[in-house]
């Protein structure tokens, strides 16, 4: 299923490797031995996520009925427009997001905010018409590669924790 996810975002001119720049840039301050395959090899796996199919075919087909006009008035308009208060867009990037975790949630928000790389190319209407849904996805999709990637770096620190270390509170 990670495949035809894939080809659903290279069909809506978005490719995994744009994606893995995104989580790259947002790990390697923290993992220095970090790889843009290795970022592939975790996206991937997000994209294996159930979750994240199911966020990712609903978002994906908004976007497309709006370009094609079938919606129903006034969802149409709100999708075609990107209307600034809609935000179902965001809340289904940000259900991929918290998939591993806080760390998730603070990366999506720094990249809805920031608008990096493919995020900022799809947020201006260059690919396709209507990408209302499509940057939250991407956004989503990278802040929780990057929160796995944060989580697998660093949990060697809690497999060294025992009932003697902690503190009994
Ligand atoms: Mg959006």
């Amino acid at each position: 299923m990670s495949k035809e996810l894939a080809a659903l975002l290279m069909e809506r001119g978005i490719y995994l490797h744009e994606i893995a720049q995104i989580v790259y840039d947002l790990q390697i301050g923290f993992v220095p031995d970090l790889t843009l395959e290795y970022c592939v090899e975790v996206l991937t796996g997000v994209l294996e996520k159930r979750e994240v199919q199911f966020a990712v075919l609903t978002g994906v087909a908004l976007d497309k009925l709006a370009e094609a006009g079938l919606l129903t008035s006034p969802l149409q308009e709100i999708i075609q427009n990107d209307h600034p208060l809609y935000g179902i867009d965001e809340v289904l990037g940000l259900g991929i997001a918290n998939i591993y975790g806080t760390i998730g949630t603070t990366s999506f928000g720094y990249l809805d905010k920031e608008k990096v790389g493919v995020i900022g190319r799809l947020n201006c209407n260059k690919v396709n018409k209507v990408n209302t849904f499509m940057d939250d996805l991407v956004a989503g999709i990278a802040a929780a590669a990057a929160a796995k990637i944060a989580h697998a770096s660093i949990s060697h620190i809690g497999s060294n924790l025992n009932s003697k270390t902690v503190p009994k509170s």
